[in-house]
């Protein structure tokens, strides 16, 4: 039987982050660099960020994303690790509820980088929601609190309909340690 999406194929599993943001009362998740806001049910399409006066500039001609020799695509990393590290390093918007982690699948076209890959299109697999800042809040790594019950903040995420855990955790290095000892499984959506 002929596929009847052709550009789907295979899809790879990465990990990245997200802060929650309340939009109207939903709970949605958004990119940390951008405010992109990942619809539910829907999937993810990257485009390139350099507008048209830029792409030149950096000596590239306008392009569909992800191209390689840009850094545009929705990016993933192939470790938990690394998106905690990655995510450590940039703010919780100011009026994000709270930042989780997760898999996300990742199709079309996908480029592979130095830590992972930069795709076209993408959609949530698996959401992992820290239960942070119960306790600790100075230690090393402290995970910030989430402004909403946990319970809340993983029952406003089933919208996505992909599986949202809770994770005990109080710094990244937790968070880290109980991610890689859970199984990765990545979970169906179908669209
Ligand atoms: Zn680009």
């Amino acid at each position: 039987m002929v596929s009847q999406a052709p550009d789907l194929i295979e899809p790879r599993i990465g990990w990245r982050a997200w802060d929650v943001v309340d939009l109207d009362g939903a709970l949605r998740l958004c990119s940390l660099a951008f405010w992109t806001v990942w619809l539910p049910r829907s999937e993810t399409a990257a485009t390139c960020r350099r507008t048209h006066v830029e792409a030149p500039l950096a000596g590239l001609p306008w392009h569909e994303a992800p191209r390689e020799s840009c850094s545009c695509g929705i990016h993933a990393t192939r470790t938990a690790a690394r998106t905690l590290e990655f995510s450590r390093g940039v703010p919780r918007k100011p009026d994000a509820v709270h930042r989780i982690v997760g898999q996300v699948s990742l199709w079309g076209r996908v480029v592979e980088c130095e830590d992972g890959w930069r795709a076209s299109r993408a959609y949530p697999a698996r959401l992992h929601v820290p239960a942070a800042g119960t306790g600790r809040r100075l230690a090393p790594g402290a995970l910030a609190a989430a402004r909403l019950p946990i319970e809340t903040v993983a029952r406003g995420l089933a919208d996505y309909g992909v599986p949202v855990d809770i994770v005990e955790a109080a710094t990244t290095g937790e968070l880290g340690r109980r991610l890689r000892a859970g199984p990765a499984r990545p979970a169906g959506y179908s669209r």
